[in-house]
């Protein structure tokens, strides 16, 4: 470009032929391609020179160009004024349009139907409605408002800025309607939250024979994915697939954005793998889809396809991988894939240093995370509560609470997301005294109402400690609806305070909460069974049986050599699965010797009489134990993490294998960390 603008810089005057031909060059230029803004000046400064006094092509262009023009115009006129205001609105400069068109106002011109749209999408945009109404009572009296530009402008600002209703009343008055104004409409009850209104506006405008637009098929579908309403979502697809709309990338990636999250991920897959054109938006909204659906392994599978295609990540890329492989505990490769950016990046940009903040906590390296932390030249709430949670949930509960003193000191106010990072470090260490604490100063200092996890976390940190009375009292305190999750702390402290009475009373009440959670159904059997009531425990297993109730499995895996590895129960699938028994095997003995003895009295454990006999030395976590030792060098990190709750026997097997192999051995499992060194766990056996 830069060669062009030199080239037509030194012609020399020409004739006037050549003259007009200059012109129209320049012109085309700038309509295709925004310019640099020095070159557009060393191309005004030619054109004034070759006596062109005609700049209003320039105004379109480059907007403070356009400005600079402007105010060179010794006489502008309602053409210039227009101009102008069009490509301030263009460059999204509303502010600045609205100032010229009072200017314009003041200096006594008479504004048209080619002022209003713009001057009317600026307001609208800046939800500026009082500037607004101002502008709407000038133009009654122009008589400009039957255009229907003018009048879709209108609809637009009162649609926008929340005057829905005054929308409707211009709307209807509307003889003839267009996209523009239908979108309008859609679009204003979408953001007023009306989103099953917006649908019904959208199918009335079919039912009139309006041909939608890409623009208006977004917000549709956006509407759709608010909704969670993936039935209507296939209509709004079936319609796009119908009017062959679904080759347009922005409508092609709403729809692949709709179904991820409505956790459709093969129909989401299947419109991703038929478009032609994808753009980094496209592949990020994938990856996060499979990333937030539970399909962290698929996420980076894709994550790799699109790296094979040369596509560079973006921001959003980057935080559906990186939490992908905090769902893996996958240290390695989140470490990689951060390469794509520069670290620049993620400690100036929030949402990126958080989620690599996440990535390392959640893999367990409360090292890294903390470089990062202290790096950030940003820290928003969001930054100290990743960081609060990440040590929280390492075991990190002193310099958890100290960060929490830093932030208080600093003057940055919590939430209640603080909090739940708070209450976890107590019930991770048992400190009930400082979780009483938090809990009140919540509500006492910072006027945060606790949320249900807020209630959840106290049931939790209470009932562990043995203080069942107290949490149950708690629990019918509780303002809101108890859900599953409270009952489900509180059967928590019945484990392992064995207070079976109570754990009876909660699984029934667990039960009709959530039906197709078989672990319910096989605790409360083996508390029939255990008290000798036969019948009922026979009973709730047919009940089971029955309605199809199928139990979770358990399965761990783990990260060799940038690739996942996963185990089940007495899983035989591994092409190593040779070696990895007659490791186990070893091991075995080696425990044996150590004076370790299978603890198979799991009754409040949600274990299934066959996984029982399959014998605990072959839970899943044990296989991928035994695989990592035999793949890694003595000196490295063991890591796993476990779909469910470690069970007390591999708890404690794994505290002798740590000392038995010299290793450290971390374990996630769903609920926390699991440090393992010289015998000894971080959790202290309290989990
Ligand atoms: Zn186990
Ligand atoms: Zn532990």
């Amino acid at each position: 470009m830069a060669v062009v603008a030199t080239a037509i810089a030194t012609t020399s005057v020409p004739s006037g032929r050549l003259l007009s031909a200059a012109a129209l060059d320049l012109k085309n230029l700038l309509f295709k391609e925004s310019l640099p803004f020095s070159d557009l000046k060393l191309i005004h400064g030619r054109y004034l020179r070759l006596g062109l006094d005609d700049c209003s092509s320039f105004l379109t262009g480059h907007p403070a160009h356009a400005l600079l023009l402007f105010s060179q115009t010794t006489k502008p006129n309602l053409f210039h004024y227009n101009t102008a205001i069009r490509g301030l609105v263009s460059a999204n400069l509303m502010v600045e349009a609205v100032h010229l068109y009072s200017n314009m106002r003041r200096e006594g011109f008479s504004p048209d139907n080619f002022t209003f749209p713009f001057v009317l999408k600026a307001c609208a945009c800046l939800l500026d409605l009082e500037t607004g109404v101002k502008i709407h009572a000038q133009l009654l009296k122009t008589g400009f408002e039957l255009d229907v530009f003018v009048k879709t402008g209108l609809v637009s600002l009162y649609a926008k800025c929340g005057g829905l209703d005054d929308a409707q009343k211009l709307f209807d008055e509307m003889p003839v309607t267009n996209v523009v104004s239908w979108t309008a409409m859609i679009s204003g009850y979408i953001t007023q939250g009306k989103l099953k209104e917006s649908i019904e506006v959208f199918r009335k405008s079919l039912e009139m024979g309006l041909k939608p637009d890409s623009f208006t098929i977004v917000r549709v579908l956006t509407a759709c994915t608010q909704l969670g309403d993936v039935n209507m979502g296939e209509w709004i697809h079936e319609l796009v697939a119908e009017k062959d709309m679904d080759r347009n990338v922005f409508v092609a990636t709403s729809l692949v954005d709709m179904y991820t999250k409505c956790g459709r991920m093969e129909r989401a897959r299947h419109v991703f793998n038929g478009m032609v054109h994808k753009d980094v938006v496209t592949w990020s909204a994938m990856i996060g889809g499979y990333s937030s659906n539970g399909l962290p392994k698929e996420a980076l599978e894709l994550f790799f396809k699109m790296e094979a295609e040369n596509i560079k990540p973006d921001c959003f890329t980057m935080v559906g991988v990186l939490s992908a492989c905090s769902k893996l505990g996958a240290l390695e490769l989140g470490e990689r894939v951060t390469q794509y950016m520069e670290m620049n990046d993620f400690v100036s940009n929030p949402v990126l240093g958080t989620a690599l903040i996440d990535m390392y906590a959640k893999c367990g390296s409360m090292a890294r995370s903390w470089v990062i932390f202290e790096r950030m030249s940003e820290r928003d709430l969001i930054v100290w509560n990743a960081m609060i949670n990440g040590l929280s949930m390492t075991g990190h509960e002193k310099a958890c609470f100290g960060l929490f003193a830093q932030m208080e000191k600093l003057h940055v106010s919590p939430d209640g997301n603080t909090f739940i990072g708070l209450l976890c470090a107590c019930t991770h260490t048992g400190l009930v005294e400082d979780g009483r604490a938090y809990f009140n100063r919540m509500g006492q200092v910072y006027c945060l109402s606790p949320r249900i996890e807020h209630y959840g976390c106290m049931v939790d940190l209470l009932g562990r400690n043995g203080l069942l009375e107290e949490a149950y009292q708690l629990i019918k305190e509780m303002p809101m609806e108890v859900n599953a999750v409270v009952w489900g702390a509180l059967l928590g402290g019945c484990r392992i305070h064995r207070n079976i009475d109570l754990a009876e009373h909660v699984l029934k009440k667990l039960i009709v909460l959530e039906p197709q959670n078989s672990g319910n159904y096989v605790l409360l059997s083996n508390i029939y069974a255990l008290n000798g009531r036969w019948d009922e425990s026979e009973k709730l297993r047919l009940t089971m049986k029955r309605s199809g109730i199928q139990k979770t499995r358990g399965f761990s895996w783990v990260e060799l050599n940038a690739a996942i590895h996963e185990f089940h129960v007495g899983d035989n699938s591994h092409p190593m699965s040779g070696q990895i028994y007659s490791k186990l095997d070893e091991l075995t003995k080696q425990l044996k010797a150590a004076g370790y003895t299978p603890r198979t009295e799991v009754v409040l454990f949600d274990i299934e009489n066959e996984e029982k006999e399959h014998s605990l030395e072959h839970h899943s976590e044990k296989v991928a134990i035994a695989f990592l030792l035999i793949n890694t060098q003595p000196e490295e990190t063991i890591r796993v993490v476990k779909n469910l709750r470690v069970c007390n026997d591999c708890h404690s097997a794994i505290k002798l294998i740590s000392k038995i192999y010299c290793r450290e051995i971390i374990v996630r499992d769903n609920n926390r960390f699991h440090c393992f060194r010289e015998g000894a766990c971080t959790c202290n056996d309290y989990w």
